[in-house]
């Protein structure tokens, strides 16, 4: 760890867990604890506690749950030493400054610096002679000067090695070219420039860094079409969302996710300085999360083809847990001359139908429930009374699913409309649907009751304990320490080895370890030690009821329980393996 210890243990004493999640979270007091709406899962009533006593977050929704360090982390988006730094900077700390991140950051430094002249290299490439085909294709997509200037467009030269040469001059080693994704390795040795001939897009981050480019291939060009920067330590595809330097401070309510980086361009140009997209990849959970923090409603603006439509359904499921109203912007359907069906993007629209059209679009959007209904209509054909089924069907189902009873009603009278029935009928199979929901979730929470080994066991199936009698009494073990460390001498002769479940012995270990050398057993201290499910796993154990007043006979019970059951496991498991063992020696012994 780049950082020392030291000063995480302080870093963590001085931040309180209450304060830090209240910057993020409202939070009212209940009990010994303070509750408010889970910022990880979409909820409406309060699941999600923090514990001002054992300096912990836990949602009894989704699970989620840590100390201090762990909820920057999964709130901010950042990496455990990231995560450190903003802690610290809110305690008004200095992180002190280590080898190996110093040299981190100025190696960051270094590809961002890089990046930053080649842009102004293949900006400066596309103003002279040579830039003339990649000015030609520039004009043909219809960009104006004014909005290339605005996204730094650029051309990279018909060449092999012109950019490294040109950087190289300028004192950037090769190895530094290819760390920022500018260069590739050749298979004899020599360096050559990764991307040639195209057009050259700057990809600038929300603090208005080059972090690396997209590219699009020369029409009558053989190759890639779009080409990225490979990922780097400052390009990540899964979290970078191109234009977001340039949308971030938009005048308009939303942002407009469309697929095509060129797209977002002209769709500037046209007036729309709220659209972003995604660097040539699908939408993720971290792409959803970062969109979350610049707006409160997204739009959806996906080709209207078929792959088009699938991406959206895609996209809809991943948003469905973000905090964010997601519209769906349908384009009109377009026809050839034989009438069927074109493909239709954004770009296209916007220059044969105008920006004023597009804005009708983008009022007239669908919200995702209107979207997903009339999705389901377009599969189904509604005139014939099969299809009329079906699609009541998996109607019914859907707005089931919906939370508010009224929109279940507003949505309901739609679906019913659709398929000509009357809402009343709609709403009475819809009633029948959701009782007969209820009523299996309760089947299967009975069933959940009855068999309370499946109800104690961590949720992370990899965390399952074999051993459940030991287990428990493990984790009682690792409460009281957390909640005594005064405890500690008193397991001085409990061995990890004893221990049943990993997790529980991996925690131990460590904060048996940290205790002997005189560090923080604090929980969220650990965070740097333990990954994200075994931190939940923790949390959930520190959650349970342990009565301190008798803490002493209770950890000498625990302690018991423990070896006890590692000798009975021993007992059970070691003979077999060791008759077997025995049995082999015997066959090599007489040659059998
Ligand atoms: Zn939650």
């Amino acid at each position: 760890m780049a950082i020392p210890e030291q000063f995480i243990d302080e870093l963590v004493a001085r931040s309180d867990i209450a304060d830090v999640v209240s910057s993020y979270v409202h939070l009212t007091q209940k009990g010994g604890n303070l509750w408010g709406l889970c910022p990880f899962h979409n909820e409406k009533t309060p699941s999600f506690a923090v514990s001002p006593d054992k300096q912990i977050y836990h949602c009894f929704g989704c699970g989620k749950g840590g100390g201090v360090i762990s909820f920057i982390m999964e709130m901010e988006n950042l990496s455990y030493p990231d995560a450190i730094r903003l802690l610290a900077q809110r305690a008004g700390m200095e992180v002190p400054d280590t080898g190996t991140d110093e040299a981190g950051r100025k190696k960051r430094a270094r590809i961002l610096e890089a990046n930053k002249q080649a842009a102004r290299f293949y900006y400066e490439y596309l103003n002279s002679p040579g830039g003339k085909r990649v000015q030609d294709y520039i004009a043909q997509r219809q960009i104006s000067r004014r909005y290339a200037v605005r996204f730094g467009l650029g051309a990279a030269p018909d060449s092999w090695d012109e950019l490294t040469k040109a950087l190289t001059a300028r004192g950037f080693s090769k190895m530094e070219l290819i760390d920022a994704g500018l260069a590739v390795a050749g298979k004899n040795g020599g360096v050559y420039d990764k991307f040639r001939s195209r057009l050259m897009l700057p990809v600038i981050d929300v603090r208005g860094d080059v972090v690396g480019f997209t590219s699009r291939i020369l029409p009558g060009e053989e190759g890639a079409k779009y080409l990225n920067t490979p990922e780097t330590m400052v390009f990540r595809k899964g979290r970078l969302i191109y234009a977001l330097n340039l949308a971030k401070t938009t005048k308009r309510p939303n942002l407009v996710l469309v697929e095509g980086n060129i797209d977002v361009i002209t769709l500037h140009q046209a007036g729309f300085d709220n659209v972003v997209a995604t660097m040539g990849t699908a939408l993720t959970e971290e792409h959803a999360r970062v969109l979350a923090r610049y707006t409160k409603e997204l739009v959806l603006c996906y080709d209207n083809d078929a792959a088009g439509k699938k991406s959206t359904q895609r996209v809809l499921d991943i948003l469905k847990n973000a905090d964010l109203t997601v519209r769906v912007l349908q384009l009109p359907n377009a026809y050839d001359s034989e009438g069927k069906p074109i493909k239709q993007d954004p770009d296209d629209f916007v220059k044969k139908f105008g920006p004023a059209a597009f804005e009708k679009c983008l009022n007239g959007s669908a919200g995702q429930n209107d979207y997903r209904l009339g999705d389901l209509m377009s599969r189904h054909d509604l005139s014939s009374e099969e299809g009329r089924l079906a699609y009541l069907k998996e109607a019914v189902a859907t707005v089931a699913a919906l939370q508010s009873p009224i929109e279940r009603e507003i949505y309901g009278n739609k679906a019913a409309a659709a398929a000509g029935i009357s809402g009343q009928a709609f709403a009475q199979e819809m009633e029948r649907y959701r009782k007969n929901r209820v009523w299996q979730a309760k089947k299967r929470q009975e069933r959940r009751d009855l068999t309370p080994t499946i109800r104690v066991q961590p949720r992370e199936r990899e965390l399952r304990y074999a051993d459940v009698r030991s287990a428990r009494a493990e984790e009682g073990v690792l409460r009281l320490l957390l909640l005594e460390p005064s405890l500690f001498p008193a397991v001085e002769r409990l061995e990890p080895e004893q221990f049943s479940a990993p997790v529980l012995a991996k925690i131990y270990g460590l904060l048996r370890q940290r205790h002997r050398e005189g560090r923080s057993v604090q929980l969220a201290a650990l965070t740097g030690e333990l990954t994200a499910e075994e931190m939940s796993c923790l949390v959930e154990i520190m959650d349970q009821p342990q009565v301190l007043s008798n803490s002493e006979q209770a950890l000498k019970d625990y302690i018991e329980i423990i070896e006890t059951q590692a000798l009975k496991r021993g007992g059970s498991e070691q003979d077999p393996l060791l008759a077997a063992r025995e049995k082999f020696r015997e066959k090599k012994a007489y040659g059998g």
